[in-house]
């Protein structure tokens, strides 16, 4: 109980201390994904989703990291509501997104509902492969059970798939704790009886990160981790980096400095119990100036950008 009356005070403090990206200007990449055009042959798209939701395109092969659209609020959160995806949300925010019209891979670091709770319906009108953690499909089954088990990866840490044009690198991660506790914990061992229906039930699974290899191009994501966890990859072009509480934050330049990266989006800092239609608001428990004069003073590889909701940028 103790845990959950600390969020609402945090969801209190989130309302009065949000802040938006103007004040960091001269870090926003990217243009309106409705006027981006294309990528070329050995370029890279990526358009942020919100969350630590991205669009990763090239020329011939699109994967989607951790879409999130049917946001619920924090009060519902708490309260453990009833909770399912919104298609008219999905449908809306697909568009705005430029999705194409088939995506190759679904890649998911964990199957919290902030990560996971869209993509059945997602997959059923993009097709593609969903690659997620063992706990995460048996989540995936038990929502739209019509899904093809053949078209859902139970992935851990060391396995390589082949998708599309793309090769994705399967790494070990860890989730950030909340108040000293990781949020909704826990493995699903076998198929659910009934499909998930309230945010507690899509637990946690087995945290994972990826190495994708597209278009020539190293891209490292995470959705967050732990001091002395330090990512398995190095000399990246992109690297995305989950900060989005204390856990994610202390790690940030340990872990830029690993993956010597060309650039680096700190990611998930957004207040994801808002509509996106409100805007990218820094969340309270987000604390980018404290990400960027880690980037300044620690004089990190790569450099530090941020993208807005429906912004596509160029990884050439
Ligand atoms: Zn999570």
């Amino acid at each position: 109980m103790r845990f959950y009356f600390l969020l609402l005070i945090i969801a209190i403090v989130t309302t009065s201390c949000s802040s938006r990206l103007d004040s960091h200007r001269d870090l926003l990449v990217g243009r309106k994904a409705s006027e981006a055009p294309a990528p070329k042959r050995n370029e890279v798209q990526i358009t942020y989703l919100g969350t630590n939701g991205y669009l990763i395109r090239s020329h011939d092969t699109s994967i989607v990291v951790d879409p999130f659209f049917s946001r619920i609020s924090l009060g519902k959160t708490l309260l453990n509501s009833p909770y399912s995806p919104s298609p008219s949300l999905i449908s809306k925010y697909t568009k705005l997104a430029a999705f194409p019209s088939h995506i190759d891979a679904w890649l998911i670091t964990h199957s919290h509902f902030d990560h996971l709770i869209d993509v059945p319906p997602l997959q059923k009108q993009f097709a593609g492969k969903i690659v997620t953690s063992q706990t995460g499909k048996f989540l995936c089954q038990a929502a739209a059970p019509e899904i093809l088990p053949t078209d859902i990866f139970a992935a851990r840490p060391g396995k390589r798939y082949r998708i599309g044009n793309a090769t994705i690198h399967v790494m070990p991660s860890k989730h950030d704790r909340v108040l000293g506790q990781i949020p909704f914990p826990g493995l699903i061992f076998e198929a659910l009886a009934d499909p998930p229906k309230r945010p507690k039930d899509w637990k946690v699974g087995t945290p994972l990160a990826f190495l994708i290899e597209i278009a020539g191009k190293k891209i490292y994501v995470d959705s967050g981790g732990m001091l002395g966890h330090l990512p398995q990859a190095n000399n990246v072009d992109l690297a995305i980096l989950g900060v989005a509480v204390g856990d994610g934050q202390k790690r940030f330049a340990e872990a830029v400095r690993a993956l010597n990266p060309r650039y680096i989006i700190p990611s998930h800092q957004d207040n994801f119990f808002i509509p996106l239609d409100r805007g990218f608001r820094f969340a309270s428990t987000s604390n980018f100036p404290h990400v960027k004069e880690a980037y300044k003073t620690g004089q990190l590889p790569g450099e530090l950008m941020l993208m807005d909701f429906f912004h596509s940028w160029i990884l050439k």
